[in-house]
């Protein structure tokens, strides 16, 4: 089995998105902790999040898999770029505690130029920084596609940052299909081998999450742009074959697909029917 669930807007707070989860049939989901764009967060409320927390346990929902906010890079080249990375990280890791024990994912960053061993460098610094002993949050490096100059295009970048990281612990990868499909590891023809070098260079250990999304453009493409489940260049079969492989059973899948609620609906059923065929927990 596996979970499965939408992005979901988190404007009316934590209950409510505990809510609109169940009526897409989904058992997790993921959020933005801010606006995606940038900016402040909303305070915390601690009823509503007791609310939320409670109905995740009556329905036995998967962790949950906040994302980070689009502006937050950790190697940009600008002063206030950086200084708005390791602001909101340090926030939305606070935040991330009132939900204990569940997951926090970002973007590795755009080096903008200064190559990606600097951008490696920089990432590990923020994480060195940020990440602390008694957090129960296990943050995210999300695999890219490799647009511009965006690190953790290969899963190599992905091991050099992790590799550099003291509290290793604290840390895992969130695997999205469409960026490695264009960063051009084919899960369509030889979907095995692509999670045995998954396993080689990262380890599967490290593999806590997938966000499942189908890709407008071709392996290898570096495009990063997302389409609807079988309406892509990955396909609706190669895609189920993902959501049913034995390496991935029993983590949380997240959608970010381009729909509406009712298409989220279906796809969540989809991929939650192919994943029950696979015999595995
Ligand atoms: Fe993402
Ligand atoms: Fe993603
Ligand atoms: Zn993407």
């Amino acid at each position: 089995m596996i979970y499965i669930g939408s992005h979901i807007s988190s404007a009316k707070g934590y209950e409510a998105m505990g809510k609109q989860a169940l009526k897409l049939g989904a058992d997790t989901f993921a959020f933005f902790t801010r606006n995606p764009r940038g900016g402040n967060a909303k305070p915390i409320d601690e009823t509503d999040v007791k609310k939320f927390l409670k109905l995740a346990e009556e329905h036995k929902f998967g962790k949950i898999v906040a994302h980070a906010p689009y502006t937050l890079n950790a190697c940009g080249a600008k002063p206030e770029v950086r200084d708005f990375a390791f602001r909101a990280f340090a926030e939305d890791l606070a935040r991330m505690e009132y939900t204990p024990g569940n997951y926090y994912n970002f973007h590795p960053g755009s080096h903008v130029g200064q190559g990606s061993e600097e951008g490696i460098r920089l990432i590990a610094e923020l994480l060195n920084h940020s990440l602390k002993q008694e957090q129960t949050t296990i943050v995210l490096l999300e695999t890219m596609a490799g647009k511009g100059s965006e690190v953790g295009r290969n899963f190599e970048e992905i091991r050099a940052i992790l590799d550099r990281v003291e509290l290793s612990e604290k840390m895992g990868v969130c695997l999205d299909t469409c960026h490695i499909w264009d960063g051009g590891y084919d899960i369509v023809g030889s979907l095995d081998q692509v999670i045995e070098e998954f396993d080689q260079k990262i380890g599967l250990e490290r593999l806590k999450a997938v966000h499942i999304n189908d890709s407008m453009n071709g392996l290898g493409s570096h495009k990063d742009r997302h389409a609807k489940i079988g309406e892509g260049c990955i396909g609706l079969e190669a895609l189920k074959a993902v959501a049913r492989h034995p390496a991935l059973q029993g983590l949380p899948f997240v959608l970010e697909t381009p729909n509406d609620d009712a298409g989220w609906a279906e796809e969540i059923a989809l991929l939650r029917d192919a994943a029950s065929g696979s015999g595995e927990k």
